[in-house]
């Protein structure tokens, strides 16, 4: 497979994240001190600039709060067409990701349920991937 897909950055602040997903697990960091919930991960909380965080698992359900679907550049590491969805979760962040291969995207839709899975990505990693409630299995 050829892909121009760069390699993943994985800093002191965003492993945990794709550790977490490598177990198929969803994470999101919280501010120890004020507990706001931000994704993605970054070193400070921007609602009172602790350095200090966790992180819990968010539901591996949100709906669907806008979506894109890419046609080029390919890349041989895709499938197209390539829907990008922008999703809400239960936890008040937002994700985006990839809908798995074989999505209809006719079928998108604002508020659409949405469950979160996990497939591998450019390079062997596994990042979480998009599935309308619902559909195939
Ligand atoms: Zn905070």
């Amino acid at each position: 497979m050829t892909t121009s897909v760069p390699h993943l950055v994985r800093t002191q602040d965003n492993a945990f994240w794709f550790e977490a997903a490598a177990e198929g697990r969803l994470a999101v960091q919280r501010c120890s001190a004020c507990e706001t919930l931000r994704h993605p991960p970054a070193p400070a909380c921007p609602e009172c600039h602790s350095f200090e965080w966790d992180s819990v698992d968010a539901p591996l359900h949100g709906t669907l709060h806008s979506w894109t679907v890419v046609h080029h550049p390919k890349d041989g590491s895709l499938a197209y067409p390539l829907a990008v969805g922008l999703v809400d979760l239960e936890t008040g962040t937002r994700l985006v990701a990839d809908f798995e291969e074989g999505t209809d995207v006719d079928a998108l839709r604002i508020d659409a349920p949405v469950d979160i899975v996990f497939g591998e990505h450019a390079h062997a990693e596994i990042l979480p991937r998009l599935r309308l409630s619902g559909g195939r299995s």
